[in-house]
C-alpha cells in the first residue's frame, strides 16, 4: 500500500462457517460485526433453489430446509475442495444430491442443475457481502476469509475461488482458531499457549496454538467433523416429538419441531428450565417443559466426546493441561453451560468468555484484514510458507533456504562462492518447490550481483539472505562480503493464490525490479552530473585556461546545471555530461600542472624565506 493512497481500502473479515457466516470490520482497537437490517449478525450458510427457479439465501433458506430437503443446500463447507471417497462419505449424510464430477471433485445436483460447492459458498458470500455493504453504506473491496486450521491446500484454494465468484478479492485465508485468538485480544505481543475450543452447528474443532514472538503456530488440531449444536437439536426434537406423540414423517411438522428445539436449547443456556407449546393440527396444544438438567443428561455423552478430543489435542502437541495459558471459546454451542463447566473442570481454569463465541472468528478476521489492508502498521504475523524457497546452485540443484511450513516472518542466510576463476558477477535464480532440481520447481525471480573482485573460483564469499515479511513478500539480498557489493530482489511467493495471480505478482515484481534498476541508474547519473558541475567550477578557479575555453566550459557546466534543476530525463543528462567531460578533458591536465607549479612555487618561497612560516 503506497502512502499516496487516497483513502484506506475497505477490507472486512468473513467467517464462512459450516452453519452460519458473517462479516466484521475493524473498529478502534477491536472490531464490530456487520448486522443485517433486523440487527441479526449471523447469516445461515444455506441456499435454497426453489422449483420456480428462485434462489433464497440465508435465514429464509434455513426455514425451507426440511420442506425442500433436496433443494436446500447447507454445509457446503463440508464439500468444498473435496474429491474422491471423502465426497461419498459426506454425501451419505446429506439430504440433497451430491456426486463426484470432473476430476472426482464434489458436485451438488439440485433440480437437474449441477453446482460446485464453491458456487454455493459464493452465493452465501454474496449475501454476506451485500449485508455488510448495506450496513456500511459502502462497497467492500476485499476480505480476509477464515477456514479450519486443518483445511488443506485444495480446500483453501476452493474457498478463494468461492470469494472470487462472489466478486470479492480474498486478501488472505486465515485459520479460524488464530482469528478467534486475535478477537480475544491475544495479539502475539505476549508468548503463550492457547487452546481454542470451537463447537459450532455441525462441527467441533479444538486447536492448540503456540504464540512465539508474534507468530501463531498451530501445534495440533483434533475434533469431530460431525458433532455440534445440530446434534443437540436433534436429541431435543426426538424428545419433543415423543412427548407430543407426533410422527416424524411430515416435513412441515419436523421443520417446526426442529426450529422449536433450537429455540428451546438456546433458552436453556440462560434458564434452568424452558417450556414449549406445541400446536399440532386437530389437537389440543401441548406444553412441554424441559429442565436444563434433563437437557444436560441428553447431551452429556456428546460433550464428553469433545473433552476426549481436547485431551488428544493436548497430547498431540506433546503438552499437558498445565501448559495451556489460555482457553478460548468459539462457536455458538459453547454458550451451553455444561460445555463451559466440563472444560473448566478438566483444564482446571475458567475459559475466557469476554467475546461472543459465535462472533469471535469474524471479529479476529476483521482485525487481521485491517492489518493486511495496511491501515494498521503493528505487525500481526500469521502465515506459513506452503512450499520451500531457495536458489539454484551449480549444476541446477535447488538449495533450500526457507523450508515449507516455516511461519512468517522468517529469514535465513547461507554463504556461497563462485564456480569460475575471475568471475565478476553471479546470477541468482530464486525458486519455490520441494523438488531437488531447480528445473522442477517454480522460478520466482532472478537477479545479478555485479562487482565481484576477480578472484580464483571459490574465494569470493557471497552471503545470500532470504527474508519473508509478514505480508508474505520475499526479499532476497546477495552481498559479497569482501567488497560489500550488494544486490537484491523482491518477489511474492504463493499462499494458495491462483496460478494466474502468482504469475501476475511475479511479473509485477520483476517489472518493478526493472523500474527500480532504471530509477537507481537515474539517481546515480544525477549524482554524477552534480559532482561534475561542482568539480568543473573548482577546477576552473584553479586552472589557467585561455578565456575562450573557460567560457565554453562555463557555458557547458551552466547548461548541465539547468538540466539538473529542471529535472531533465536521464538521456538528456547523459548527453550534457558527455559534452562537459569532453570539454574538461584537458582541464584535468592543466589543473595538475598548475597545482604542481604552485607547489613548486611554494617550495621555492619556503626555501627563500623560512622565517615567514
Ligand atoms: P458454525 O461455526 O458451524 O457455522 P456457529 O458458531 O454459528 O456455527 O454455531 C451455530 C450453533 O450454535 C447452532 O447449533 C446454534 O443453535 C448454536 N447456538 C447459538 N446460540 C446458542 C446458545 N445461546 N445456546 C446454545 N446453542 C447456541
Ligand atoms: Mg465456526
Amino acid at each position: 500500500m503506497s502512502a499516496t493512497d487516497p483513502k484506506p481500502r475497505l477490507v472486512v473479515g468473513i467467517d464462512l462457517g459450516t452453519t452460519n457466516s458473517l462479516a466484521a470490520i475493524r473498529a478502534g482497537k477491536g472490531a464490530r460485526v456487520l448486522r443485517d437490517r433486523d440487527g441479526e449478525p449471523l447469516i445461515p450458510s444455506v441456499v435454497c433453489f426453489l422449483p420456480n427457479g428462485e434462489m433464497v439465501v440465508g435465514r429464509g433458506a434455513k426455514d425451507l430446509r426440511l420442506q425442500h430437503p433436496d433443494r436446500t443446500v447447507f454445509s457446503a463447507k463440508r464439500l468444498i475442495g473435496r474429491a474422491g471417497a471423502e465426497v461419498d462419505r459426506e454425501a451419505a449424510l446429506l439430504p440433497y444430491r451430491v456426486h463426484r464430477g470432473d476430476r472426482d471433485l464434489a458436485r451438488i445436483e439440485v433440480g437437474g442443475r449441477d453446482y460446485a460447492p464453491e458456487q454455493v459458498s459464493a452465493f452465501v458470500l454474496q449475501e454476506v457481502k451485500a449485508t455488510a455493504e448495506s450496513a456500511l453504506g459502502q462497497r467492500i473491496d476485499a476480505a480476509v476469509i477464515t477456514v479450519p486450521a486443518w483445511f488443506d491446500d485444495a480446500q483453501r484454494q476452493a474457498t478463494r475461488d468461492a470469494a472470487q465468484l462472489a466478486g470479492l478479492e480474498c486478501l488472505r485465508i486465515v485459520n479460524e482458531p488464530t482469528a478467534a485468538a486475535l478477537a480475544y485480544g491475544i495479539d502475539g505481543s505476549k508468548d503463550g499457549t492457547v487452546l481454542v475450543y470451537d463447537l459450532g452447528g455441525g462441527t467441533f474443532d479444538v486447536s492448540i496454538l503456540r504464540i512465539d514472538e508474534g507468530v501463531f503456530r498451530v501445534l495440533s488440531t483434533s475434533g469431530d467433523t460431525h458433532l455440534g449444536g445440530d446434534d443437540f437439536d436433534q436429541l431435543l426434537s426426538e424428545r419433543i416429538l415423543a412427548a407430543a406423540g407426533a410422527s416424524a414423517n411430515d416435513a412441515y411438522v419436523l421443520q417446526a419441531v426442529r426450529a422449536a428445539a433450537e429455540g428451546l436449547k438456546i433458552e436453556l443456556s440462560q434458564k434452568e428450565q424452558a417450556t414449549l407449546r406445541i400446536e399440532l393440527q386437530d389437537r389440543a396444544p401441548i406444553d412441554i417443559t424441559i429442565a436444563r438438567a434433563e437437557f444436560e443428561a441428553m447431551i452429556a455423552p456428546l460433550v464428553e466426546r469433545t473433552i476426549a478430543c481436547v485431551h488428544r489435542a493436548i497430547a498431540d502437541a506433546k503438552l499437558t493441561a498445565d501448559d495451556i495459558d489460555d482457553v478460548v471459546l468459539v462457536g455458538g454451542s459453547t454458550r451451553v453451560p455444561l460445555v463451559r463447566q466440563r472444560l473448566e473442570q478438566d483444564l482446571g481454569r475458567a475459559p475466557q468468555t469476554g467475546v461472543d463465541p459465535d462472533l469471535a472468528v469474524a471479529l479476529g478476521a476483521a482485525i487481521q484484514a485491517d492489518v493486511l489492508a495496511g491501515n494498521d502498521k503493528s505487525l500481526l504475523l500469521l502465515d506459513v510458507i506452503p512450499l520451500s524457497l531457495g536458489i539454484e546452485t551449480l549444476g541446477g540443484a535447488m538449495q533450500k533456504l526457507i523450508l515449507r511450513n516455516s511461519t512468517i516472518p522468517t529469514s535465513s542466510t547461507e554463504e556461497f562462492s563462485t564456480a569460475v576463476d575471475g568471475q565478476t558477477a553471479v546470477v541468482l535464480n530464486i525458486f519455490q518447490g520441494e523438488r531437488e532440481l531447480a528445473q522442477d520447481c517454480r522460478q520466482l525471480g532472478s537477479f545479478t550481483l555485479h562487482g565481484l573482485p576477480p578472484m580464483p573460483a571459490g574465494l569470493p564469499r557471497i552471503a545470500v539472505h532470504f527474508l519473508v515479511d509478514a505480508d508474505g513478500v520475499l526479499r532476497v539480498t546477495a552481498t559479497e562480503k569482501r567488497t560489500g557489493h550488494e544486490a537484491s530482489i523482491q518477489v511474492v511467493p504463493t499462499f494458495g493464490l491462483s496460478r494466474d495471480e502468482v504469475r501476475r505478482m511475479m511479473l509485477d515484481s520483476i517489472e518493478n525490479a526493472q523500474q527500480d534498476y532504471v530509477a537507481r541508474e537515474a539517481i546515480d547519473l544525477r549524482n554524477k552530473a552534480q559532482a561534475m558541475v561542482t568539480g568543473t567550477r573548482k577546477a576552473l578557479a584553479l586552472a589557467s585556461l585561455p578565456p575562450d575555453q573557460t567560457f565554453s566550459v562555463q557555458k557547458s557546466a551552466r547548461a548541465l546545471e539547468k538540466l539538473l534543476q529542471s529535472g531533465a530525463d536521464a538521456a538528456a543528462l547523459k548527453v550534457a555530461c558527455d559534452e562537459l567531460s569532453k570539454l574538461t578533458a584537458t582541464i584535468a591536465d592543466d589543473v595538475i600542472s598548475s597545482a604542481v607549479q604552485r607547489s613548486l612555487q611554494e617550495e621555492q618561497g619556503s626555501n627563500t624565506n623560512p622565517s615567514a612560516s
